[in-house]
């Protein structure tokens, strides 16, 4: 199958309220332009400096997600151009983030990336750490940042229950923090960013509107 076609294949089988992120890390830009070419224009990149290089080639029109662990001292060589980014961390980050929005007179989405692995090595914040982020009164003073909502990555194992039960957990917290009163005016729960090439369809069912997928469209790396 061809990547338009891995792409279409995909996208029939989320539901109306799950988009999809094409993962393109490690791969290289012909395979970015056959997606673009049928019309796909949302990508994932999970470094700073692979995304930058990519946008520079590409068309302009291209929503470009950053999906990878940010260090703060990278904001700036993306700020100009990109759509969302999944993986903040800290008050620190996002302040950063904000600051560089702000010299481009932009607005820049946001995602508190949590952590529901049981692995060691995953990067993100516990549910008492977001909940402490999003109701800091620094938050709200910043104007060219939006937090629109959490994503996490889950176990890499092949149990599905495990990796079911992470799911349904972030699931739960979004829930929380959106009925949760009040939120800052510039936080939003509308977006939640779980599932990949593994698990995308368990993902989607249990109520993500994002899916991030890489080698199910792209071929393994
Ligand atoms: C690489 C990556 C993905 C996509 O992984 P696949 O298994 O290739 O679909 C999703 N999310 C993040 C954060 C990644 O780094």
């Amino acid at each position: 199958m061809t990547i338009a076609e891995n792409i279409q294949q995909i996208e029939a089988k989320l539901g109306d309220t799950t988009r999809l992120i094409a993962v393109t890390k490690t791969k290289p830009i012909e395979m970015l332009m056959e997606a673009y070419q049928a019309g796909f224009k949302r990508y994932g990149e999970n470094k700073v400096q692979e995304m930058v290089e990519k946008y520079e080639t590409m068309p302009k029109d291209i929503d470009w997600h950053l999906i990878g662990h940010l260090q703060t001292n990278k904001v700036k060589y993306m700020a100009h151009f990109v759509g969302m980014i999944h993986s903040v961390d800290s008050l620190k980050l996002l302040q950063e983030i904000n600051k560089q929005a702000a010299k481009h007179n932009r607005t820049i989405d946001c995602l508190l990336q949590i952590y529901i692995a049981q692995e060691e090595t995953k990067f993100g914040l516990s549910a008492a750490e977001a909940i402490e982020l999003l109701s800091s009164d620094e938050v709200a003073t910043m104007k060219n940042i939006r937090i629109v909502g959490l994503m996490g990555m889950a176990s890499n194992t092949d149990n599905h229950d495990q990796v079911c039960q992470e799911f349904r957990n972030l699931k739960q917290l979004f829930d929380e923090l959106k009925t949760s009163s009040p939120l800052h005016s510039n936080i939003t729960m509308t977006e939640l960013s779980m599932g990949m090439s593994s698990d995308y369809l368990m993902a989607a069912q249990e109520g993500s509107t994002l899916v991030r997928v890489g080698s199910a469209i792209f071929g393994s790396r």
